[in-house]
């Protein structure tokens, strides 16, 4: 008798104290120009349930309660969000979330890592009736002149994947954004090229996708834009990367590759490379050797040029297996433009006008590339 009183009164001073409810730590809310990622920080036993009508979905929490100072983060609009509202049934919390156009669902879990301490639910709305493409990729230059070379612009990382992050905080995937769109707009001032960018906003592009962008946009070339890090702070300069097919020729780059590719993880719904039939297709058909010879190319004619505006860290161009970089098809490099884990650098990279002389760099090694070409 005495045992059960005491077990009753356990049971009951824990609903008071309330010590069996789950917190929701966080919310966070993605653009994209084809879908809208929610993304809400919870524990990992968090039981939850998502309903959707034509024009809401639901997301309801058991047994939860939300942190008061990210309470705030709840309330988010965008193209796609009219409103967000929050209503408490009992001890469940609702998430009302209204959508103004047609849309799907989807949702995944992803586990804590080293730059998430939260178990995460990820709610993708997804537009059911495709935009056209200028929508989602931003500013694209009408294709006035015949034989343009179409050059596909990649800003690495974006959303929920942060990319590497500097010692004052600045994060990778802003820096590559910035660098990014700057290299498209001086790339277009020339009418011999069409420079169009993989993402124009902050939102994350699974690795293979980024490919199938180029593919779709009959791009002729492939740069992604990245900016370094490493445990030590005073590593610093740019390297140029580009495909191998044997894989690295360094120890860092065995890590870079690691680190690139442990993204897909980030994103949660990405295929392997090999699982991919179409991406199989696009390795088989084209000469490999004669692109990768062509990247390596390419790839000096950019460190030449960018060690006219800061220092370089390899002065060969680097081999690696990125999943991004397996497009041979086209010459394909991947620019590590400095070390966001140097503070000096990292001041550099968030610089505008160092932006821009990177930029105008690398600008001027697919030019020279191009006059060597023929
Ligand atoms: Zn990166």
């Amino acid at each position: 008798m005495r045992n059960w009183i005491s077990l009753l009164l356990i049971f009951f001073s824990s609903i008071a104290s309330g010590e069996d409810k789950t917190t929701l730590y966080d919310f966070r809310y993605w653009s994209a120009p084809d879908h809208t990622r929610i993304v809400i920080d919870k524990d990992e036993d968090t039981l939850f349930n998502i309903n959707s009508s034509n024009d809401y979905v639901i997301i309801s929490f058991d047994d939860a309660e939300v942190l008061s100072e990210t309470f705030s983060n709840i309330f988010f609009k965008d193209d796609r969000i009219q409103k967000v509202r929050i209503k408490r049934e009992k001890s469940t919390i609702k998430l009302i979330v209204h959508i103004n156009s047609k849309f799907n669902v989807k949702h995944f879990t992803l586990i804590p890592n080293a730059k998430y301490k939260h178990h995460r639910l990820v709610v993708d709305i997804i537009d059911s009736e495709p935009k056209p493409t200028k929508k989602i990729l931003g500013p694209v230059k009408p294709p006035s002149i015949k034989n343009q070379q179409i050059i596909l612009v990649d800003a690495g990382h974006g959303g929920e994947d942060s990319g590497a992050v500097g010692r004052n905080k600045s994060l990778e995937k802003n820096v590559n954004l910035a660098i990014a769109k700057k290299l498209v707009a001086i790339i277009n001032k020339n009418k011999d090229f069409n420079a169009v960018l993989s993402r124009g906003g902050d939102y994350y592009i699974p690795l293979t996708k980024r490919l199938t962008i180029a593919q779709k946009q009959k791009a002729s070339m492939f740069i992604s834009i990245h900016a370094d890090s490493v445990e030590s702070v005073s590593a610093k300069g740019a390297s140029v990367y580009i495909l191998s097919e044997k894989g690295n020729n360094s120890k860092l780059a065995r890590q870079l590759e690691d680190s690139q590719n442990v993204v897909d993880q980030f994103g949660g719904v990405e295929k392997v490379i090999d699982n991919d039939q179409f991406l199989k297709n696009i390795l088989t058909d084209y000469s490999r050797k004669d692109k990768e010879k062509q990247s390596f190319q390419l790839a000096q004619e950019i460190i030449s040029q960018l060690s006219k505006v800061g220092p370089i860290h390899k002065k060969i161009p680097q081999k690696a297996n990125f999943v991004v970089l397996k497009s041979p098809s086209i010459p394909s490099v991947l620019v590590e433009t400095a070390f966001i884990s140097n503070p000096t650098q990292e001041k550099r990279l968030t610089n505008k006008n160092q932006q821009e002389k990177i930029a105008q760099s690398i600008y001027e090694g697919i030019v020279s590339f191009y006059q060597k070409l023929d």
